[in-house]
């Protein structure tokens, strides 16, 4: 459990261009606002499809102005059409973990705001009516599904938004942007990120896809030795982010926040552990503000101290920076439902720092549906 929860922690400059063109929007439109029942489940929720779909996202947000950071969003009981199920149903006693190892698709388990892009096994979406699912609440800090029995009072309502794109080719995106946001003691350069970028490239030019780095800046490093967070607790981790994103300006620009030694502590579980990176939400992108929705890397070193950088030379950064926008992009750890090799040339391996730069054809889908992949 301890590894499947910590499954996306790895223990592990220049302008827009002006005559870039528009990106694919995939804009969120409210499905409604639905009661949740003192199980934590929402009730089934239907929602059309209309032909030619090509990519459904689904978005599970607190009504305006509540705040629950003790339970997260996961869907469940995902079905196409009513039969196909996509998401099987949760158990307390078997599906303790972020995300199901066995489901046709992923849902991963998410605070602040969640957010489910279908489909994501890198088959393309079947002609399909209706999606139905519920929105299911969990325990952020044990990932267990919630009760009103054991857990007290749970939030009453969450909200759905959805989206959908059309006719997107699987091949469609291209490019990628990305902004380093310096919120650590590291001296970051455009020159060492020079460096850096053509390595983290080599991970994604045999699938056709570039990354551009567009920003880079500097935002207050928090206070204090590390930064903590769990779970339930993605205060800090929010704050940057949304810090992070005014600094950048850039929409559909992916930020890859340095952060102190990154600090996972759960003491519900009695887990302590120094952390390489961190993405809290699988796919990113498409969560609402406050989410914590970010790449934060370790640039300190947890051993030697903040005036320490945590990583060896541009190589090692790069290799974490490539690791974690493929956890940004959609993809999990392998071996995953994909039928990823699990050996150790893989991007997604979980120890990012093996020599680990393949992407597999059906890891290369899953990016390229990514909405934030350009033309
Ligand atoms: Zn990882």
């Amino acid at each position: 459990m301890v590894l499947l929860l910590m499954m996306a922690a790895c223990s592990a400059h220049s302008a827009d261009s002006a005559a870039e063109k528009k990106p694919e929007s995939l804009d969120f439109t409210l499905l409604g606002t639905y009661p949740v029942g003192n199980d934590g489940r929402s009730e089934l929720i239907t929602l059309k499809v209309a032909s030619s779909t090509e990519l459904i996202a689904i978005r599970s947000t607190w009504p305006e102005g509540q705040s629950h950071p003790n339970f997260c969003f996961q869907l469940e009981e995902v079905r196409a059409d009513g039969t196909e199920q996509w998401v099987g149903k949760t158990t307390v006693s078997s599906e303790n973990h972020t995300t199901c190892s066995e489901c046709l698709h992923r849902v991963y388990m998410q605070a602040g705001s969640g957010a489910f892009l279908f489909p994501n096994n890198g088959q393309s979406l079947p002609e399909l009516s209706s999606l139905t699912f519920k929105v299911v609440l969990r325990d952020c800090l044990t990932a267990l599904p919630v009760s009103a029995d054991v857990d007290g009072p749970i939030p009453a309502h969450v909200v759905v938004e959805t989206g959908t794109l059309k006719n997107k080719p699987a091949a469609a995106g291209k490019r990628l942007s990305v902004a380093i946001v310096n919120a650590s003691n590291s001296s970051i350069t455009p020159e060492f990120m020079d460096v850096v970028m053509p390595l983290v490239q080599q991970a994604y030019q045999p699938i056709g896809v570039d990354i551009e780095l567009v920003s880079l800046s500097d935002i207050a490093r928090p206070d204090g030795e590390r930064l903590e967070y769990n779970g339930a607790n993605m205060s800090l981790l929010g704050d940057l982010a949304d810090t992070a994103a005014k600094s950048i300006g850039h929409k559909q620009t992916v930020p890859i926040i340095l952060t102190p030694c990154l600090h996972f502590e759960n003491p519900l579980l009695q887990i302590s552990n120094d952390v390489k990176a961190v993405v809290p939400h699988i796919p990113g992108g498409l969560v609402s503000p406050g989410s914590a929705d970010a790449v934060f890397v370790s640039a300190e070193s947890c051993l030697f101290g903040p005036d320490s950088p945590a990583w060896l030379d541009a190589d090692g950064l790069a290799r974490i920076l490539a690791h974690e926008l493929g956890h940004f992009l959609g993809l999990y750890h392998v071996p995953d439902h994909l039928g990823t090799d699990p050996q150790s040339d893989n991007l997604m391996h979980p120890d990012e720092l093996s020599v680990a730069f393949i992407i597999n054809p059906t890891q290369a889908d899953v990016i390229r549906r990514h909405p934030w992949l350009k033309e």
